[in-house]
C-alpha cells in the first residue's frame, strides 16, 4: 500500500473518530457515534497492518494478540454491571498507559524496527518523543490503578495526605525533566528506566491525595492523560492515526475535566497538577447523631404524587444500583396519565461516571425532552410540589451550598429542598460517596422512603394504579 493512500485512510478514520465523539455527545445519536468509532478503528488497524506488512509469523502473533485482547474486552463489556463502569474505565486507562511505556521500551531497544535509527544512534526527535510518551504513560498507569482501587472500594476513598507532598511532587517532576534531557543526550537505557520509575511514583502521589468527592474529575483527567500518552507514542511510531486519536482522546478528556470542574466548582489547574480538594475532604467523617426523621410508605408517596401538579425526579447512584430506571419510567407514565407534569433533573456528577444517569434513562426509553441538566431545571424546584430523589444523596446535599468546611463545599447542587415536599428514596440514613451526612433527611419538608429504589418505586406505581 502506498504511503499516500495509507495517509488518506488514516484521515478517513480520524474523521470517523471525530464523528464518533460528536455522536456520543447526545444520547439520541450515541449508538451511531459508537458505530462510527468502531468502523474508524477497524480502518486504522487494517491500514496499519497493510502498511507494516508483517511477516507470516509476526502476523500470527498480531492476530493472536487481537483475538485474546478482543475476547477479554468483549467478555468484560458483556458482563460488567453498569455500576462498575467507572472502575472499569480507570482499569482500561491503566492499560493504555502501560502500552505506551512498553512501545517506548521496544522502540529504544530495537530502533531499526521503528525506523528511528540504530541502537547507538537513535534520532534525537524520537528519543524526546518516546521519553515523554513513556513518562505520561507511566503516570497514567499507576494513577489509574489507584483510581481503580479507590472507585472499586478496595482502597479507602479518603485522601492520603503526605507531608510536603507538593514539594515532593515538584522534585519528582524536576527529576523527570532531567532524565528526559539526559536520555535524549545519551540514549542510555538506564535513564529510560529512571524516567519510568519516577513517573510511576508520581502517578501514585498525584492520585492518593484526592478525596472521594473529587474522583469524577480524576477519571476524566486520566482519560485525557492516556490520550496524550498514546499521541506521544504515535509520533515515535510515525502512525498518524494514533497521533490523531490520542490527541482527540487527550483533548476531549481535558474538555470533560473542565466541564466536571465547573460542575463541581473546582479549579481546573489544580486538578491537572493533582492533589486538589484533599485538605477539606479529610474532614468528611460520615458519623451522624440520632435525630428526628419523618419516614413514609409507598402509599404516602403515591398520595402526594398523584395530587401534585409538578413532580421533578432526581436520580442518583442508588437508582443505578437498584436498576430502578424502568420502574421509574412506569411511575412517570402513570403520573402523566393523571395529568401530573413530570421531568427529570440530572446533576453533572450524579452516579459514578459522566452521563451515567442519561444512559440509564435512555435505556428505559425516557423521552429526552423530559430530561434536564442542572442549570436548566434548578430554578423549577421552587414551583414543584414533589422532588422525588431516588438513590441520589451528595448531589442534593445543602452542605455544598452552606457549609464552608464541607468537602463538597462549592459544588452546585440540585435545589430539591425548595420543592414543597422532598421524597427521599434510599435504604438507610447513611451517607453517599463523599462520606458526609445530609441535613436534608431531617428537614420538615422531607419524607424519607426507606427501602430499595426499585421496590419502592414499583410499590408507589401499584398504589397509584
Ligand atoms: P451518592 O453516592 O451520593 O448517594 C447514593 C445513595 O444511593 C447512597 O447514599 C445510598 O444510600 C443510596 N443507594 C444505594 N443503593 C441503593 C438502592 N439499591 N436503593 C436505594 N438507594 C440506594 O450518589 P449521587 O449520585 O448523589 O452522587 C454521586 C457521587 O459520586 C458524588 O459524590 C460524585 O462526586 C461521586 N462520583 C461521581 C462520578 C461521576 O463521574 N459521576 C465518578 C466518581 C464519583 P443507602 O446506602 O442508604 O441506600
Amino acid at each position: 500500500m502506498s504511503v499516500n493512500f495509507a495517509a488518506l485512510l488514516f484521515l478517513v478514520s480520524a474523521v470517523l473518530f471525530i464523528l464518533a465523539l460528536r455522536g456520543l455527545s447526545h444520547p439520541s445519536t450515541s449508538r451511531k457515534g459508537n458505530i462510527y468509532g468502531m468502523v474508524g478503528m477497524a480502518i486504522a488497524i487494517g491500514t496499519t497492518l497493510l502498511l507494516a506488512k508483517p511477516g507470516f509469523s509476526a502476523l500470527i502473533f498480531i492476530v493472536l494478540a487481537l483475538a485474546i485482547g478482543g475476547g477479554i474486552g468483549a467478555y468484560i463489556a458483556r458482563t460488567i454491571p453498569m455500576t462498575a463502569m467507572p472502575q472499569l474505565v480507570a482499569g482500561f486507562h491503566s492499560l493504555v498507559g502501560l502500552a505506551a511505556v512498553l512501545v517506548a521500551a521496544a522502540a529504544l531497544y530495537s530502533p531499526e524496527s521503528f525506523n528511528i535509527g540504530v541502537p547507538d544512534d537513535i534520532h534525537l526527535r524520537a528519543l524526546i518523543e518516546l521519553s515523554i510518551g513513556a513518562a505520561i504513560g507511566a503516570i497514567t498507569f499507576t494513577g489509574s490503578i489507584i483510581a481503580f482501587l479507590k472507585l472499586d472500594g478496595r482502597m479507602s476513598g479518603k485522601p492520603i495526605l503526605l507531608p510536603a507532598r507538593h514539594v515532593i511532587n515538584i522534585a519528582l517532576l524536576a527529576a523527570l525533566i532531567v532524565f528526559v534531557v539526559s536520555l535524549s543526550a545519551t540514549a542510555n537505557p538506564v535513564h529510560f528506566w529512571l524516567i519510568v520509575i519516577v513517573a510511576l511514583v508520581l502517578g501514585v502521589l498525584i492520585i492518593v491525595p484526592i478525596g472521594g468527592a473529587d474522583m469524577p474529575v480524576v477519571v476524566s483527567m486520566l482519560n485525557s492523560y492516556s490520550g496524550w500518552a498514546a499521541a506521544g507514542i504515535g509520533f515515535t511510531l510515525g502512525n498518524m492515526a494514533l497521533i490523531v486519536t490520542g490527541a482527540l482522546v487527550g483533548s476531549s478528556g481535558a474538555i470533560l475535566s473542565y466541564i466536571m470542574c465547573k460542575g463541581m466548582n473546582r479549579s481546573f489547574i489544580s486538578v491537572i497538577l493533582g492533589g486538589f480538594g484533599g485538605e477539606t475532604a479529610a474532614a468528611g467523617g460520615g458519623e451522624h447523631v440520632e435525630r428526628n426523621v419523618k419516614t413514609g410508605s409507598a402509599d404516602d408517596a403515591a398520595f402526594l404524587m398523584e395530587n401534585a401538579s409538578k413532580v421533578i425526579i432526581v436520580p442518583g447512584y442508588g437508582m443505578a444500583v437498584a436498576q430502578a430506571q424502568h420502574a421509574l419510567r412506569e411511575l412517570a407514565d402513570v403520573l402523566k396519565a393523571k395529568g401530573v407534569e413530570v421531568s427529570y433533573a440530572i446533576h453533572p456528577v450524579a452516579g459514578r461516571m459522566p452521563g451515567h444517569m442519561n444512559v440509564l434513562l435512555a435505556e428505559a426509553n425516557v423521552p429526552y425532552d423530559e430530561v434536564f441538566e442542572l442549570e436548566d431545571i434548578n430554578s423549577e424546584f421552587a414551583q414543584a410540589d414533589v422532588a422525588y430523589v431516588i438513590g441520589a444523596n451528595d448531589v442534593t446535599n445543602p452542605a455544598a451550598r452552606d457549609d464552608k468546611t464541607s468537602p463538597i463545599y462549592g459544588m452546585p447542587i440540585l435545589d430539591v429542598d425548595k420543592a414543597k415536599t422532598c421524597l427521599f428514596v434510599k435504604r438507610s440514613l447513611g451517607s453517599g460517596y463523599a462520606g458526609i451526612d445530609n441535613e436534608l433527611f431531617y428537614k420538615d419538608s422531607t419524607m424519607m422512603l426507606l427501602g430499595d429504589a426499585k421496590k419502592m418505586t414499583e410499590d408507589i406505581v401499584k398504589s397509584i394504579e
